[in-house]
């Protein structure tokens, strides 16, 4: 047996329970005998993940939800070979996803990045629900609110439950995003909204997917922003950038000279 090392009440996060980086982070939340995994990580982490979840004494039987917070292989790559380790889970995720991950979509999901020679397994996998914002997934009493927060992926989802805000690709301590890459289906305008909706929230505490929690700040938050802002007119052909300042004064120049 295990101690559970709660996070915050009714959350643990596998990483920190077993005392080393697994990979991106696996949030565990439970209520009365219910649970479920907030993203998966890795396939070869997914044995690591299961033993401590069996020696933290939640039943495999018990879990309700396998949560896909987005699309992207090293959140979910372990998602199919743990819904057949607890086939009653529900696989849950929002609507793109489950059409990019059961059809084995290899570039939005970033199982295939040929500029870095990354090629990785992406086992398709079926869902079996989707959801957006405004839903809510239950486990006991407990409520966790779906807040669709595209930018990084399309397919972001956060999940707030009460002053936390499990907060996916985001925004992680250090004040850095989630990459920004067209060909993944990246928005930045989408990107601010869903910061600015953040900063703005009540939320307390952010549960990122990559890194330690750490209580929200507003400053940082907003220094996040500005930097963005500024990135989405720093334009080149191929990147999410809205526009491109230096040719409409170029545009200008030439009309005059
Ligand atoms: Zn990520």
């Amino acid at each position: 047996m295990l101690a559970r090392r709660e996070i915050f009440p009714h959350v643990l996060e596998m990483n920190y329970q077993a005392r080393r980086r697994l990979g991106c982070c696996v949030y565990l939340v439970h209520n009365q005998n219910e649970w479920a995994l907030i993203d998966l990580g890795y396939d070869d982490t997914l044995d690591d993940i299961v033993e401590i979840v069996r020696q933290l004494d939640f039943p495999l039987s018990n879990c309700k939800y396998l949560v896909a917070t987005h699309a992207d292989v090293d959140h979910i790559q372990a998602l199919k070979r743990a819904k057949e380790v607890m086939p009653q889970a529900q696989v849950v995720g929002h609507p793109l996803a489950k059409e990019l991950l059961e059809n084995g979509e290899r570039i939005q999901t970033y199982a295939e990045i040929e500029a870095q020679g990354i090629s990785l397994d992406l086992p398709p996998v079926q869902f079996d629900a989707v959801i957006d914002e405004g839903d809510v997934l239950t486990l006991g009493d407990l409520k966790l609110e779906v807040w669709h927060t595209p930018g990084h992926a399309p397919t972001q989802l956060a999940f707030r439950l009460d002053k936390l805000l499990f907060s996916g690709d985001n925004i992680y301590r250090d004040g850095c995003v989630g990459n920004i890459d067209a060909h993944h289906g990246s928005d930045i305008p989408d990107f601010i909204s869903s910061l600015t909706r953040i900063r703005d929230s009540d939320v307390e505490w952010l549960l990122p997917s990559h890194g330690p929690w750490f209580a929200k700040d507003n400053a940082m938050l907003q220094k996040t922003i500005d930097r963005l802002t500024e990135y989405q007119h720093m334009a080149d052909f191929g990147t999410c950038a809205v526009d491109w300042p230096l040719l409409d004064d170029w545009d200008k120049e030439l009309a005059e000279s």
